[in-house]
């Protein structure tokens, strides 16, 4: 039977209580708002049925190097409404044409961020575009059961360690299942992230922030992390209100970007992240070409430009086939720009002061306060050190 001992052991992926032949399994959120499973031992039979499709307890090694292309969107409008060269979108709309069905990551109702799927090109939509928060998986593993042994073609798209976990929670190979993640930098929690919406609905629409109990989910329209209104590499993350007000701001004046880039509201398991390089389960992995303009300048437009690692080769043809411009990489080369295709991010020494700061105050007070700590903390070490 699962049992957290130490939080840095799981990333949350749910294979564990999908599978779970008595239910017995539910996803608990901490105090910093991650999920972590937790057994009803009264009715646990003891199958240790979740201790098999754990993918941090069975990680599965790879020897293979990916293959790495540059890819690039034919259709501009969806490449700037999708985070770099809009490459998952032509995987997708493959297959959705074989009347397939594609799982991805979106937004729900409350902007929380959730995988659901769709079975329509129009549907895609709300896949597009890295949403930087851990999503919360569902029923989509069993959905994706059902359809896989119904025989449907499945396109399932999430972070490597989701891949995973829905790879050990199958237990078998599918022909007809597709699968894509990311190069991932690591996710913060649905709670750091709601707490940032609540502050800047609040300070658009001029209410007070005494509590958490105005609604303000209906006062948005859209949201964007990756917008590209100021350009790919600098991209902003941006917000449309229902009052037509509209916020667009840089990345690097973002609280919410700036906290999740200096790695402090990670969950634990990605400073020790399971599934780097080599330990990659997807068919697919995509990211940034961050680097483009030094290794391959003269396609780059500001734009987004992909950067697709192929880790089967029997989807190159699928890729082939695709409306898009590819251009061959050596993995060397991107990996100089690209560091968290094979490592995880390092975890500040402040990032637990972060977060117990965060439950008494907001985002921004907690950032200011947790990164002037970092630097005294820093001093204090040196001191020791000289002494
Ligand atoms: C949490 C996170 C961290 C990332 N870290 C890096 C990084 O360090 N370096 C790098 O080069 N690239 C990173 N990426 C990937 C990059 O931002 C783009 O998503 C990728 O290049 C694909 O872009 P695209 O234009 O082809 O498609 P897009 O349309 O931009 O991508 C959509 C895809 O992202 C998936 N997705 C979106 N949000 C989530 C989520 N929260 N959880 C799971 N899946 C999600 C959707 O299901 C869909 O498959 C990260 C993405 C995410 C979500
Ligand atoms: S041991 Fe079996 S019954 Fe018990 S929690 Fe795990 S999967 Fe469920
Ligand atoms: S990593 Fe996934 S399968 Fe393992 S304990 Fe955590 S949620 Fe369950
Ligand atoms: S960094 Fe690793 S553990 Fe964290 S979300 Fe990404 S794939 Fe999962």
């Amino acid at each position: 039977m699962i049992e957290i001992v130490d939080k840095s052991k799981c990333c949350g992926c749910e294979a564990c209580r999908s599978i779970c032949p008595k239910k017995c399994i539910s996803m608990q959120a901490d105090k910093e708002g991650f999920l972590y499973p937790k057994v009803d031992l009264s009715q646990c039979v003891g199958c240790k049925l979740c201790e098999k499709v754990c993918p941090v307890l069975n990680p599965k090694y790879s020897k293979r190097e990916p293959l790495v292309y540059a890819g690039i969107n034919n259709d501009i409008n969806i490449r700037l409404q999708s985070s770099s060269g809009g490459i998952f979108t032509l995987i997708a709309e493959q297959v959705i044409q074989k009347k397939g069905v594609v799982f991805g990551a979106c937004f729900d109702e409350q902007w929380n961020v959730v995988h659901d799927y769709t079975e329509t090109k129009e549907g895609l939509a709300r896949f597009r575009g890295s949403k930087y928060v851990q999503s919360y998986i569902g029923d989509s593993f069993l959905q994706a059961k059902r359809f896989l042994d119904e025989g449907r073609f499945v396109l399932f798209s999430g972070t490597p360690c989701q891949i995973a976990g829905l790879k050990n929670f199958l237990r078998k190979p599918y022909q007809n299942l597709l699968t894509v993640d990311l190069v991932c930098h690591g996710v913060p929690s649905q709670k750091v992230w709601q707490k940032h919406l609540y502050e800047l609905v609040s300070d658009a629409y001029n209410i007070k922030k005494r509590n958490l109990s105005f609604f303000f989910a209906d006062k948005i329209n859209s949201i964007s992390f990756r917008s590209k209104e100021n350009g790919w590499k600098n991209f902003s993350m941006s917000i449309f209100y229902k009052n037509e007000n509209k916020r667009v701001i840089p990345f690097y004046n973002d609280t919410y970007m700036n906290v999740f880039l200096l790695n402090l509201s990670l969950r634990p398991c990605c400073y020790t992240c399971p599934t780097k390089l080599h330990y990659i389960q997807s068919d697919i992995s995509l990211a940034d070409f961050w680097g483009v303009d030094r290794l391959s300048s003269e396609i780059d437009d500001d734009k987004g430009c992909g950067l697709v690692l192929v880790n089967n080769e029997h989807v190159i043809s699928l890729l082939k086939s695709l409306d898009c411009q590819l251009y061959e990489q050596r993995l060397n080369d991107v990996v100089k720009y690209n560091m968290n295709i094979h490592y995880s991010v390092k975890k500040p020494i402040n990032r637990k002061f972060f977060y117990m700061i965060l439950d008494k105050t907001n985002l921004a007070f907690a950032y200011k306060v947790s990164t002037s700590s970092a630097i005294l903390m820093r001093i204090i070490r040196k001191i020791y050190r000289v002494l």
